[in-house]
């Protein structure tokens, strides 16, 4: 970034999200970075590449900008853009040696639990799934060819914590006693930058769904891996993504930036809201328990307090009527929307089980809420009405 000279790492991550990948463009004075759409370029007079880009699947201008503004923004050395975060995470599992074991949250993004158990099981991933936020049950999962855990925290959808500290300790533990490494990789698409640091844990990678938090307006599918470029892991994880080329279109690394300028207030306002949400539904007559971070009573609270800056903006409740009165209490919302995903400006509700599959072990009273950055009592106001009008009709 050349934003007067100041050495970006100075700046507050307020400042940096604004003026990420804003140098203006050379050819034209331009302050909103130009999209470009070329796939080839051209060569030098004598053969050569001098301007660095050659073809857009391993590399182009528009997506090299977003990938430095999400390193820079994670204080990572490198990160490589995909078309979803699932193929992000994909790119991962699929980055390991043949014959590696890799240990799963036993609760965890359904989209990825399938495709582990879909596609990357049935091709020799062997997989274990475990309460990560136990450690007795993540080191029983160990074995000697362990080469991976997978964390997400808070979980989805019941919102555990995991200790990421504590599982990069027993990974480097094991991996002495192996003689191997035993690499941790984060999703983080619950908890931004702003919200979490996992490398500042330990973390080999972070993935991220920028899908959600960090393109943040329901618009954009893309996803992102961050890590070091010397390292073996990233450097194949590099490798794929170049060579497959599923990678977001230049229009989307754009909306991606576009999303980033407005990250840190965003989440100011997502995890804000989510207390007022959460201080809500702990008072309400008709909801049993609430899965919310924040809260003193949370089983994962302490540990939250020490590895998220924010208790971030997603949570789940049990609903003390069952699924039919959950689905009473969903058909009346007025300003919530009932959709899937999460992360966006708009607070989005879901029951969840019957949005996952079959194998679904999700409670049937439980929905989950992606708190907006509407004004916290119109949201508020719009459950009331909502939870009263379904007991009305009960
Ligand atoms: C949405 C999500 C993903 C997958 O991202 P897509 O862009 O939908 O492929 C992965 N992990 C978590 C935690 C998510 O919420």
């Amino acid at each position: 970034m050349s934003a007067g000279g100041v050495p970006p790492r100075r700046l507050r991550p307020e400042t940096l999200a604004v003026h990420l990948g804003l140098e203006s463009d050379a050819a034209t004075g331009a302050l909103s970075p130009p999209i470009h759409l070329s796939t080839t370029f051209e060569r030098d007079a004598d053969g050569g590449y001098g301007r660095g880009w050659v073809y857009s699947r391993s590399a182009n201008p528009t997506r090299d900008a977003l990938e430095g503004a999400l390193a820079l923004l994670h204080g990572a050395d490198a990160c490589a853009s995909f078309s979803s975060g699932s193929a992000a995470a994909s790119a991962v599992f699929r980055s390991l040696p043949l014959g590696s074991h890799v240990i799963v949250p036993d609760d965890m993004y359904h989209g990825l639990r399938e495709l582990l158990r879909g596609a990357l099981e049935p091709a020799g991933l062997a997989l274990s799934a475990a309460d990560l936020s136990s450690e007795a049950a993540l080191r029983a999962a160990l074995r000697p060819e362990t080469r991976l855990i997978w964390v997400e925290t808070p979980s989805n959808p019941l919102l555990r914590i995991t200790d990421v500290a504590a599982v990069v300790q027993v990974a480097r533990e094991h991996g002495e006693h192996l003689g191997q490494r035993v690499a941790v990789a984060v999703d983080a698409t619950w908890t931004p930058p702003g919200w979490s640091d996992p490398f500042a844990l330990g973390a080999d990678l972070v993935v991220h769904a920028s899908t959600k938090y960090l393109a943040g307006h329901s618009d954009v599918l893309a996803g992102a891996v961050l890590g070091t470029e010397a390292d073996d892991l990233f450097e194949r994880v590099r490798f794929l993504q170049r060579h497959e080329g599923a990678v977001p279109s230049p229009f989307e690394c754009w909306l991606t930036m576009r999303g980033l300028r407005t990250l840190p207030y965003r989440l100011r306002a997502h995890a804000h809201n989510a207390a007022v949400v959460a201080a809500f539904l702990v008072g309400h007559d008709a909801v049993g328990a609430v899965h919310y971070p924040g809260l003193p009573e949370h089983p994962g609270h302490e540990i939250a307090s020490r590895q998220m800056a924010e208790a971030g903006g997603m949570l789940s409740f049990r609903v003390r009527g069952g699924e039919a009165a959950a689905f009473a209490m969903l058909a009346r919302l007025r300003l919530v929307r009932r959709a899937t995903s999460l992360g966006g400006v708009e607070s989005l509700i879901e029951h969840r089980a019957s949005v996952e599959s079959g194998a679904s072990t999700t409670p049937r009273d439980l929905v989950r809420m992606s708190v907006g950055i509407e004004h916290p009592l119109d949201i508020v106001e719009d459950l009331a009405q909502a939870f009263a009008g379904a007991e009305e009709a009960s």
